[in-house]
């Protein structure tokens, strides 16, 4: 099936606060939090004017940023008017992304009652040390408390999220991390490689030789282990980080049906500082600054630091660079009415060349990386459509 603007969209809100700035993060977030009041006036007046989109929702993701920074009556605040403001159908997935060390039982319950019916949670890791080096501010035992409540408070749809490939961590302690996750059976489950971003003040200790980065073999064999014991444990990966356990019917309803909007073409339309929006070929996204956020708002202008239409060389490169992070990769039938050319002439000599070094699979109906592939992914894409 062709994705694109005609299947359902996802709504995302960008939470821009944080109690600390972790030190691998760019994301953007800020830690005044006097703030909020003025920044949540401010996202109410940007859903009341974006509210003339003719689209229709089934997703809602509140990200950040810690959106658990945020009161139980502000998130009711943000699904009352996204309610109000756009068509939302009944079933949505509603998501809220919370960091243990934020979060009480009472406030995961309100979040359940006002609405939210997924939670994905920050754990990154079960071990103290590791916390430490990347900076969280909770603790494992916070963590462990914040899972229990996230059932306790009603959620029968929990995410997890950690890292791996974090300095002094070992396959061994990976493993373990893994094990205490699936022990909550969650529905879902990230597991992102660190990554030194630049301008991070991590990626600066690295190149001051401060911190000293896993080294890749390592760090390939934990991938490679991920996936192994992650399949294993019935979660099967369907994008490069994230896996999910089939619902009861056997049916792949736990995957997140937002993030795949990001990955299949589908349009996503973002509020709140630096988030991001794409209505097919149009992208735009918000001013990275809650100040101009605030006062562009207040002045009644949207706070859009930018706009692109992408062309359609420009929508190549993204289905193919989205495709491949997916493991149902590119559909060369997909591809082929998409663009109107054929997958297979255009890429043709590539592709021997990357079946030949075992980065994808056989091309049949479809181009998928092997996980040697996944771990090289931008050369891949790189071969395939030119830097
Ligand atoms: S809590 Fe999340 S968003 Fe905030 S600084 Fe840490 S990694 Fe970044």
């Amino acid at each position: 099936m062709l994705l694109n603007h005609t299947e359902p969209g996802g709504l995302y809100v960008h939470i821009p606060f944080c109690i600390r700035k972790c030190p691998y993060c760019d994301f953007f977030s800020i830690t005044d939090l006097s703030l909020k009041q003025a920044f949540m006036d401010a996202l109410m007046h940007e859903m009341e004017l974006s509210g003339d989109l003719s689209l229709t929702f089934d997703s809602l993701y509140i990200g950040g940023g810690t959106p658990s920074v945020l009161d139980a009556d502000h998130i009711d605040k943000i699904l009352e008017k996204s309610g109000k403001s756009f068509k939302i159908l009944s079933d949505a997935e509603i998501t809220i992304e919370v960091n243990p060390g934020t979060v009480s039982l009472q406030q995961l319950k309100n979040y359940r009652s006002a609405g939210v019916n997924r939670i994905n949670i920050g754990v990154q890791s079960f071990h103290g040390e590791h916390l430490d080096v990347l900076g969280r501010i909770h603790s494992k035992k916070e963590a462990y408390s914040a899972i229990r409540w996230a059932r306790e408070a009603g959620f029968e749809n929990l995410g997890l999220d950690l890292i791996y490939g974090i300095p002094g961590q070992t396959k061994k302690s990976w493993l373990w991390d893994m094990q205490e996750a699936i022990g909550f059976m969650p529905e879902h489950i990230s597991c992102y490689m660190l990554t030194y971003e630049a301008d991070t003040p991590m990626d600066k200790d690295r190149q001051t030789g401060r911190i000293k980065p896993m080294a890749d073999p390592l760090l390939e064999d934990l991938f490679d282990a991920t996936i192994t014991f992650l399949n294993i444990n019935d979660y099967e990966q369907y994008e490069i980080s994230n896996y999910a356990r089939s619902d009861t019917k056997g049916l792949n309803t736990n995957r997140s049906r937002h993030n795949r909007k990001y990955w299949s073409f589908a349009p996503y339309v973002g509020f709140g500082p630096s988030a991001h929006s794409f209505v097919e070929p149009v992208r735009y996204w918000n001013v990275s600054n809650v100040d101009k956020y605030i006062e562009d708002l207040n002045a009644g202008r949207l706070p859009i630091a930018e706009k692109e239409t992408l062309s359609r060389e420009q929508q190549m490169i993204e289905w193919v660079y989205l495709g491949l992070r997916q493991t149902g990769g590119i559909q060369i039938e997909d591809f082929n009415h998409k663009f109107d050319v054929s997958f297979s002439s255009m890429f043709g000599e590539v592709l021997t060349d990357l079946e030949e070094r075992g980065l994808i699979a056989p091309v049949k109906t479809r181009c998928t990386l092997t996980r040697k592939g996944m771990l090289l992914l931008d050369s891949v894409t790189s071969m395939l459509i030119g830097d």
